[in-house]
């Protein structure tokens, strides 16, 4: 399933820039979304590899993560069970991973807290298990993320994605380190306080002065979102043609903009954002609209 994918890299008319690239991660897979499926990839090979038939994971109600992952599992021909956190709920996005036949085992916030031991207490008998972290965060996810630069053909002044474990961009870090690349890394975390994303991208791979990350994008934190980024989403939406999602990707359009806009980015140079898919999510947050 992960042999051929579809992800160009396409200008975007946005004014008054006029060197805005996307790499459109979100088209690989309408519910193997962007970068989970650049994480999933090597997870599922490791997985196949040790002989594993079931993938165990964890992720909130709303989680890209577990429609990909359950989406993934049920095309490889294998099962799929989530830790799903918090009180049981019905939502588009679990209708979603049923449907691909995962089972979902709803589990308080206490409990949630220690993956391993619920994983433990659930599966230790059984062999055929695999553990997949929340988010799919491992170092076979960052060896997918990786693969996003390597596909590139052209180089870019600087890169952009949006962070919530940080995993993708210690992937694309990676990448630019493995191609010898100038070109800054840019980050965006999209919960308050994203200082830890440095410690996290720190656990994969060496950090250095191409990496920025940029913490004051959070609007408001995880799952938040303003009137000013809802009014973004419509603007730029309807200027480009392009979704973006308030949870991720829209928090990483308007850093662009915003950069530019305070000439910390200068506007002649090059700039790829990485569309990390996750549209989804948009439907969660339809009230906000
Ligand atoms: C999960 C997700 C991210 C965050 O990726 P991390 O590797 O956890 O930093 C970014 N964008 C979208 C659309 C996502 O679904």
């Amino acid at each position: 399933m992960f042999e051929e994918i579809y992800s160009p890299v396409q200008k975007i008319a946005l004014h008054p820039f006029n060197n805005l690239f996307v790499k459109r991660d979100d088209l690989i897979d309408p519910y193997i979304s962007g970068n989970k499926w650049r994480k999933l990839k090597y997870i599922l090979a490791k997985a196949k590899a040790g002989h594993k038939t079931h993938l165990v994971t964890f992720g909130g109600a709303y989680s890209n993560h577990l429609v990909a992952t359950a989406a993934a599992a049920s095309r490889s021909g294998i099962k799929s069970t989530a830790f799903v956190r918090g009180e049981e709920v019905k939502n588009e996005m679990l209708l979603l991973c049923s449907l691909f036949g995962m089972r979902l085992i709803f589990t308080d916030r206490e409990s949630y807290r220690n993956k391993h031991s619920l994983f433990e207490q659930h599966f230790a008998n059984d062999d055929r298990a695999y553990f997949v972290d929340e988010g799919g965060a491992s170092h076979e996810a960052t060896l997918g993320c990786a693969e996003v630069i390597a596909e590139l053909t052209e180089t870019y002044d600087h890169i952009f994605c949006a962070a919530g474990t940080g995993t993708t961009a210690a992937g694309l870090l990676k990448g630019i380190r493995q191609q010898g690349l100038n070109t800054k890394l840019h980050v965006i975390p999209v919960l308050k306080g994203g200082s830890f994303i440095k410690d996290e991208i720190a656990k994969y791979t060496p950090l250095s002065d191409q990496l920025k990350l940029h913490q004051d994008y959070h609007f408001g934190g995880y799952a938040k979102t303003t009137p000013e980024l809802i009014g973004f989403i419509k603007n730029f939406t309807a200027q480009t043609g392009l979704l973006s999602d308030p949870v991720y990707t829209a928090k990483m359009f308007y850093a662009i903009v915003d950069l530019q806009t305070q000439g910390v980015i200068d506007k002649d140079e090059k700039v790829l954002a990485i569309h990390t898919g996750g549209l989804m999510g948009l439907f969660g947050m339809k009230d906000k609209f």
